[in-house]
């Protein structure tokens, strides 16, 4: 994209601003969610002295960088996550819009993203991937599954052979159940046989519902890209580090944060990766 003039980079500039609005907001979920909190209710507070934060110290990253990271009244440090939320949301939203544009595409992408950024880092800070959440995202991917197609060939061509030929947005529908059914049953059965072999748990619930949200989302071709993903990205992390350091050997791998990434690297850019990869096998052209 060529941005010359400031009329072109306005819409940009919108959903930056917009993303680091929705970040403000996930960083309220991913502190609350996994304390079982509401949250609509209370209002944002310390969570040390208790003070409710005015609207002015509620300024997306500004606030951050002008309290110095503390708190105005008692002199917490407030985590350099928040800032970080809401910043890395901004970036992922604007590349989302940079691609696809002011389409129903991008809409159901930004509500991916945005989802997957709550799931990686509840997964990271509190390990806990909340129910409320992917259920809810889960739900999502069917409903938008009618607006914006899934892939949906693996079942298409298997339907195919028994004569039955499904039509958008049918085949669309198809597409993301099957990617939720693959995704939460194979995590589903991976985590059984890791259970009676290793005894003891290998993947968490969470994971399975993380893995039924992204299928239907993404369909069964980017759902296996992103499984493939996120095991080499967790491997290139955790093995090094269980290496170096025994303090990392018993360490809880937070996966779900492994997977989420994956799963917003492959609906950002994973459908050129998997052409590239089919051409370079000579499967496509
Ligand atoms: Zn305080």
């Amino acid at each position: 994209m060529g941005l010359r003039s400031l009329p072109e980079a306005m819409p940009y500039a919108m959903v930056a601003l917009l993303g680091l609005v929705f970040g403000s907001f996930l960083n309220v979920c991913i502190y609350r969610l996994p304390r079982g909190e509401s949250i609509v209710r209370p209002g944002s507070h310390c969570p040390r002295c208790g003070q409710p934060i005015a609207w002015y110290d509620n300024i997306p990253i500004l606030s951050y960088l002008l309290l110095r990271g503390r708190c105005r009244r008692c002199g917490a440090r407030i985590s350099p996550l928040y800032p970080l939320v809401e910043g890395l949301t901004a970036c992922l939203v604007t590349v989302a819009y940079a691609r696809l544009g002011p389409t129903a595409d991008f809409v159901k992408q930004a509500i991916f993203i945005m989802l997957l950024v709550i799931l990686i880092f509840t997964d990271l800070t509190a390990r806990r991937l909340p129910h409320p959440v992917t259920l809810l995202g889960t739900a999502a991917g069917i409903a938008l599954s009618f607006l914006t197609p899934v892939n949906g060939q693996p079942v298409a061509g298997l339907l195919h052979r028994f004569g039955y030929f499904p039509r958008e947005p049918i085949a669309s529908f198809l597409g993301a159940v099957t990617g939720g059914l693959a995704g939460g049953g194979l995590f589903y059965g991976v985590g059984e046989a890791a259970y009676r072999i290793l005894h003891k748990e290998a993947l968490g619930f969470g994971d399975v519902m993380l893995m039924l949200m992204v299928g239907t989302f993404l369909g069964l071709p980017l759902l296996l890209l992103t499984i493939l993903l996120g095991s080499v990205l967790g491997t290139l992390i955790a093995a090094p580090l269980e290496l170096i350091s025994p303090r990392f050997r018993h360490f809880h791998w937070p996966y779900g944060s492994f997977l989420g990434a994956a799963a917003i690297y492959a609906a950002l850019g994973g459908g050129s990766l998997i052409d590239a990869y089919l051409r370079w096998a000579g499967l496509a052209r």
